[in-house]
């Protein structure tokens, strides 16, 4: 495998700044194969070489799976330049990794988001060809019918004409104010840009709240507060794979 430099893998493994690991290595508290390491600059093979730190066997690992409850106000975008993303919300230790969002959720939208580095896995759930569920639960303005659900389900038309795959609308409730409002669940196989607000807007709906719930066989963990997030379980990664 590719050798890297000490110093560049400890960090990016969240083990403190190139600095910091420069000063542990004069300190003789770390060791490659059982040899105190002089140069922190040195090149390893870090699935190889046997390194430790403060004698603590230390495992080296490339891709990084994190799940995020995805808030309200925050882009799925790795940066920019006026607004808040959802790697800005990362901390240190796991934005040393440098994940990226599996496909985008609007602003205001909120939800399952996956956060991975590994860009294999993330084109394959992306793949228009995978045909990747993706069940999204809204609050729609109006009253969502069994017309709706036909229509969903042959594939609608939307404002740029193009055709819909099949889609699963199930009507969840409903609230009878001075304005009818839906509650409803939605599956879709493929992932147009605005793809649910624009399928109502093909059936002369709104939605006003769009919540993602799972992606694949992966399920939002519900227990994830707005803005929290967690790595996936060896199980719940398996589902996607
Ligand atoms: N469909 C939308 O309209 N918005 C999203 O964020 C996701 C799917």
């Amino acid at each position: 495998a590719k050798k890297q430099r000490l110093d560049k893998v400890l960090s990016h493994m969240g083990a403190g700044s190139r600095s910091d690991i420069r000063k542990q290595a004069k300190q003789g508290l770390i060791t490659v194969n059982g040899v105190p390491v002089k140069d922190s600059g040195m090149h390893v093979d870090p699935y190889q070489d046997q390194i430790e730190v403060g004698g603590e066997v230390f495992i080296y690992r490339e891709y990084i799976y994190l799940m995020m409850n995805k808030p309200p106000g925050v882009l799925s975008a790795t940066e920019d330049k006026r607004d808040r993303t959802v790697v800005d919300l990362l901390k240190h230790e796991y934005a040393v990794f440098e994940p990226f969002p599996v496909g985008r959720l609007d602003k205001d939208t909120v939800g399952l988001l996956l956060l991975t580095n590994d860009g294999k896995l993330a084109h394959e759930l992306l793949s228009p060809r995978k045909h990747v569920p993706k069940t999204y639960e809204a609050t729609v303005e109006g009253e969502v019918d069994a017309d709706d659900v036909a229509a969903f389900a042959a594939g609608v038309e939307l404002d740029d004409g193009y055709l819909t795959q099949p889609a699963r609308l199930t009507i969840l409730g409903r609230e009878r104010g001075s304005k009818v409002i839906s509650f409803i669940s939605l599956t879709i196989t493929e992932g147009k840009f605005h793809q649910v607000k624009r399928m109502f807007q093909a059936v002369g709906k709104k939605v006003t709240f769009l919540k993602r719930v799972s992606m694949g066989e992966l399920k939002l963990d519900e227990s994830l507060t707005p803005g929290a997030y967690r790595e996936l379980t060896a199980q719940e990664l398996g589902l996607l794979q």
